[in-house]
């Protein structure tokens, strides 16, 4: 029984989330019985490149090198992976819960009839059928998700495990999707390129701006503790809103889930929809000047004061490090 993992890249070099993806596959397999662990790549992407995925647990990589995939496309996306799981006779398939495997997985289980958990933060077990654990209402609770249909497909929360490397190799093998011009329907006219930061779903460390910070001419204390950590930068949704900052860092219900290591939310209320986003992260620092700001009670530490008097000595402190 071979378990199929979509591997995601970025201009054709794999990220930390890939690899992710790739070694809990390796280890689902194991714990299902053994297996192939066969990875899809789709687009542009070198032999070597390819080969690292080996490192990481995969036997097989089946790719499909067609550069209409290097431009995500949901509708194609699913098809190839559909294609690629008849392909390898996939039992279990794979997909990191980030933007182009929430916007996929939906539609690969329409393709295949079959069961999806979707933000999975657990291996399956086995003992009393297929169960899959994830959170629900915002983090606040836990399911633990029976899936009875024949192939079954998990995404996977990005940061759940660390990633680990070996030594294994992997044989590439040409995916056979035969999709027409038709299937891309959309085509992607610009696209603008952030530079510099890790992206927030990949982000260790993120530092987090909300309406407490009065205005964008503020944000400076901010990036200094930003950059001081070496963090990425993210907001709450009403920051974005007022174009205070750009939307591709508002976080929340509506923006982001994020599960960094560390999470400093500085004059941020702690609203539930905020706290949907990133309420798995691993620490919480909240810096606000009321006590009775909601989000104390998600934090792991607080500060009562004032951010503007705050930031820069944590900066200072930080920077001594
Ligand atoms: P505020 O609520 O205004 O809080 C500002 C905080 O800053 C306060 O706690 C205050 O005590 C503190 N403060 C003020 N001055 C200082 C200072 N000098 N130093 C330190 N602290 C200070 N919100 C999101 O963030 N993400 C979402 O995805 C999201 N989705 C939503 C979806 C829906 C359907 C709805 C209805 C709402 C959604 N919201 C979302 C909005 C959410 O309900 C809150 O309104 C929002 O999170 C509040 O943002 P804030 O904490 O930055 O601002």
């Amino acid at each position: 029984m071979s378990v199929l993992v979509f591997v995601d890249h970025t201009q054709g070099s794999f990220k930390k989330k890939a690899f992710e993806t790739v070694n809990y596959a390796a280890e689902t397999a194991k714990r299902i019985g053994g297996g192939e662990v066969v990875a899809a790549v789709l687009g542009t992407v070198s032999n070597d490149e390819l080969n690292l995925l080996g490192q990481y647990g995969a036997t097989q990589v089946l790719h499909l090198n067609d550069a209409r995939f290097d431009n995500f496309n949901a509708r194609a996306y699913s098809k190839a992976i559909t294609a690629a799981a008849q392909q390898c006779g996939a039992k279990v398939i794979i997909l990191s819960y980030n933007v182009s495997g929430k916007s996929v997985a939906g539609m690969v289980a329409a393709q295949m009839k079959a069961g999806l958990v979707s933000g999975a933060i657990d291996y399956p077990t086995t003992d009393n059928g297929f169960v899959v654990k994830k959170t629900v209402f915002s983090g606040k609770a836990f399911a633990f998700v029976k899936v009875t249909s024949d192939v079954k497909i998990i995404s996977l929360v990005p940061n759940t495990f660390k990633v680990t490397k070996g030594e294994g190799s992997v044989a590439v093998a040409a995916l056979n999707a035969n999709l027409t011009d038709a299937d891309f329907g959309v085509k992607k006219v610009s696209e603008d390129v952030i530079k510099g930061e890790v992206p927030l779903s990949e982000a260790e460390l993120v530092v987090s701006g909300g309406r407490g910070l009065k205005g964008p001419e503020n944000w400076g204390i901010l990036e200094d503790l930003g950059k001081a950590f070496g963090a990425t930068l993210a907001c709450s949704r009403p920051v974005a809103d007022a174009h205070w900052r750009p939307h591709h860092e508002h976080v929340g219900q509506t923006g982001g889930t994020i599960r960094p290591n560390l999470y400093v939310a500085v004059g941020i209320s702690g609203a539930i929809q905020h706290l949907a986003g990133v309420n798995s992260s691993k620490t919480i620092v909240v810096i606000n000047k009321d006590p009775e700001a909601p989000f104390f009670k998600a934090a792991d530490y607080g500060v009562v004061g004032d951010a503007f008097e705050i930031l820069p000595k944590l900066t200072e402190a930080v920077k001594k490090f």
